[in-house]
C-alpha cells in the first residue's frame, strides 16, 4: 500500500502538468495512427504482474502513444464533426471522474443530476419544444437515437394489440447518419430511405409514404428527419415533416446531434422552424456545445412515454424507488443503467461562461464556413459544390480524380498540418468524390484556411 500512496503522489503531479499543458498548447501537432505492432514493439510489455510504475507508464503515454492520436480540437483538423471542448469543461470532466458518482439515480447521484438537468433545461429551451419535455444525457448520438426509437417503437406497440407481433418500420432520407441504420438493425426495424441527400421535403416524405403497401403502411411508426446532416450541414423541412406525421400518427424524431448546436445561432435558427414539433430530439453536446467526449443527449416531448420504454425493473432496484430517493433518475430515459454523469462537465462551462459565449463561438463556426466558401470563390483551383451549410462546406479541386483527393489528405496528415478528409455528394445517380470542411473549433482562423486550401493548387 505504501508503494502506491509514494507513486500516487508523482503520478497526480504527472497528471496535472500533463493536463495543463495540453489544455494550454495550440501547437499541437496532428497526430497520426501507427500500427498496433509498432506501438507494440515501441512500449514493451505494459500489463505485468508488478506493475510498471506510473511514472514510466507515463512516460511511455507522452513518449510514444498520446502522438498516435488525433486531436479532434486542432484548428485545422476539419475532417468528420471535430470538437472543441473547453477548458472548464475538460477540467470539470476531471472533478467528474474523481468524484465517483453513479449517474443512473437521484439516491446516489442527486447533486451531479442536479447539474446535468439545469443544463439539460437551457438546451430543452433552444428547441422550443413545449412545457414537460426533457432528456438525458448519453454517450453519444447514436446511443440518443436508439433510445427515442425504441421508446417510439413501444408506445407504437401498446397503441395497438396487432402490432405487437409486427415489425416496425421508419422513414429517412438517405442524409441521415449512418447511426440511423445502425440502431434500427439493433432494433431490428426496417428503414424505408427516401432517395434524396438534398432537404427531405414534405411532399417526398408524402410521395414515399403514399407508395407503401398497406402492410407496410401498419407498421411505419415513425420518421426521421436531419437537423443539418453530418455530411452537408443540410436541415430537412422540419415543419413539413412534423405536418405529415401529424396527419399520418407517426412519430416525428428529428436527429439533430451535429447541427443542434446551430439552434443558439440567431441566423440560422429559423431554419430549424418545426423542431418543436418533435415527439423525439438528438443532440450531441460532444459536437456543438463544446463537451468533451462522451456527451450525447436525447430530449423527448413526453419523457413519460421513455419510462415506459427504458425503466429497468430488478428486485435490487428497488430500493431506488423508495420515499427520500425521490428525483429524477437518468436511466429511466435511455438503453443505459450504470452512467456518468457526463453532462456535468456542460452545466459547469456553461455555469462559468454563460450562453451567450456559447452562442457567439456557435456563430464563428458558420461565419468560418462562409469565410471559406468566399475564398473558395476567389481561388482559380477550387470551387464550391453546393452553398456553405451550418458550418459544413462542399468543394471540388478543379481537375481531380479520387486518388487525388486521398493522396492530398494522406500527404497533410503525415506532415501533421492538417486533417481534411474527403467525402462524397451524391447528384442524381452520380456520387462524386469531392473534399470538405467542417468547423467546430471557434479558434481556426482565415489564414488556416487559406494555407489548407493553397495546399490544393
Ligand atoms: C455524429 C452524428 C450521429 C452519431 O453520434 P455519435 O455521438 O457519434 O454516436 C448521429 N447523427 C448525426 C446527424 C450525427 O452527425
Amino acid at each position: 500500500m505504501h508503494k502506491i500512496d509514494f507513486d500516487l503522489v508523482e503520478m497526480t503531479m504527472d497528471t496535472m502538468k500533463y493536463v495543463i499543458d495540453r489544455v494550454s498548447s495550440t501547437t499541437t501537432k496532428i497526430g497520426k495512427p501507427k500500427k498496433a505492432e509498432e506501438l507494440k514493439a515501441l512500449v514493451g510489455e505494459t500489463v505485468t504482474e508488478k506493475g510498471i510504475g506510473g511514472e514510466y507508464a507515463f512516460k511511455l503515454w507522452r513518449k510514444h502513444l498520446a502522438g498516435a492520436n488525433v486531436p479532434v480540437d486542432h484548428p485545422r483538423n476539419l475532417a468528420f464533426v471535430p470538437a472543441s471542448p473547453t477548458r472548464a469543461a475538460i477540467m470539470f470532466d476531471l472533478v467528474t471522474a474523481a468524484s465517483s458518482i453513479h449517474g443512473a439515480y437521484w439516491m446516489e447521484g442527486a447533486g451531479g443530476i442536479f447539474c446535468e438537468n439545469e443544463a439539460m433545461r437551457w438546451m430543452v429551451s433552444l428547441t422550443g419544444l413545449p412545457e414537460g419535455a426533457f432528456g438525458v444525457f448519453t454517450s453519444g448520438g447514436t446511443a440518443a437515437n436508439l433510445s427515442a426509437i425504441v421508446t417510439a417503437r413501444e408506445y407504437w406497440r401498446n397503441s395497438d394489440a396487432e402490432h405487437k407481433s409486427q415489425k416496425g418500420l421508419i422513414i429517412t432520407s438517405i442524409g441521415a447518419h449512418s447511426s440511423v441504420k445502425a440502431m434500427a438493425k439493433v432494433a431490428d426495424i426496417d428503414v424505408v430511405l427516401v432517395d434524396t441527400e438534398d432537404c427531405l421535403e414534405k411532399a417526398a416524405l408524402q410521395d414515399a409514404i403514399n407508395k407503401l403497401s398497406p402492410l407496410e403502411k401498419q407498421r411505419l411508426f415513425a420518421v426521421v428527419g436531419t437537423g443539418g446532416t453530418t455530411n452537408a450541414g443540410i436541415i430537412d423541412d422540419l415543419e413539413g415533416i412534423a405536418e405529415v406525421c401529424e396527419q399520418e400518427n407517426l412519430w416525428f424524431h428529428v436527429d439533430a446531434a451535429y447541427g443542434g448546436g446551430a439552434l443558439m445561432a440567431d441566423s440560422v435558427k429559423h431554419l430549424f422552424k418545426g423542431i418543436e414539433k418533435a415527439d423525439s430530439i438528438t443532440i450531441d453536446p460532444h459536437k456543438w456545445m463544446f463537451s468533451p467526449y462522451d456527451c450525447g443527449a436525447v430530449i423527448y416531448k413526453n419523457p413519460e412515454l421513455a419510462k415506459d420504454a427504458h425503466s429497468q425493473e430488478g428486485s435490487y432496484l428497488d430500493i431506488f424507488k423508495d420515499e427520500g430517493a425521490h428525483g429524477f433518475n437518468p436511466t429511466d430515459y435511455q438503453i443505459q443503467l450504470t452512467r456518468r454523469v457526463r453532462g456535468l462537465p456542460l452545466w459547469f462551462s456553461l455555469a462559468m461562461h454563460g450562453t451567450d459565449r456559447y452562442k457567439q463561438a456557435v456563430e464563428r463556426g458558420i461565419e468560418l464556413a462562409q469565410i471559406a466558401g468566399r475564398l473558395i470563390d476567389e481561388m482559380p483551383h477550387v470551387e464550391l459544390v453546393r452553398d456553405p451549410s451550418l458550418s459544413c462546406v462542399l468543394y471540388r479541386r478543379i481537375g481531380w480524380n479520387p486518388d487525388d483527393y486521398k493522396h492530398w489528405t494522406y500527404q497533410n496528415h503525415e506532415s501533421g498540418f492538417a486533417l481534411v478528409t474527403p467525402t462524397k455528394w451524391k447528384t442524381a445517380d452520380t456520387f462524386e468524390t469531392v473534399s470538405r470542411f467542417c468547423f467546430i473549433n471557434p479558434d481556426t482562423t482565415e489564414e488556416d484556411i487559406r494555407m489548407i486550401l493553397e495546399t490544393m493548387a
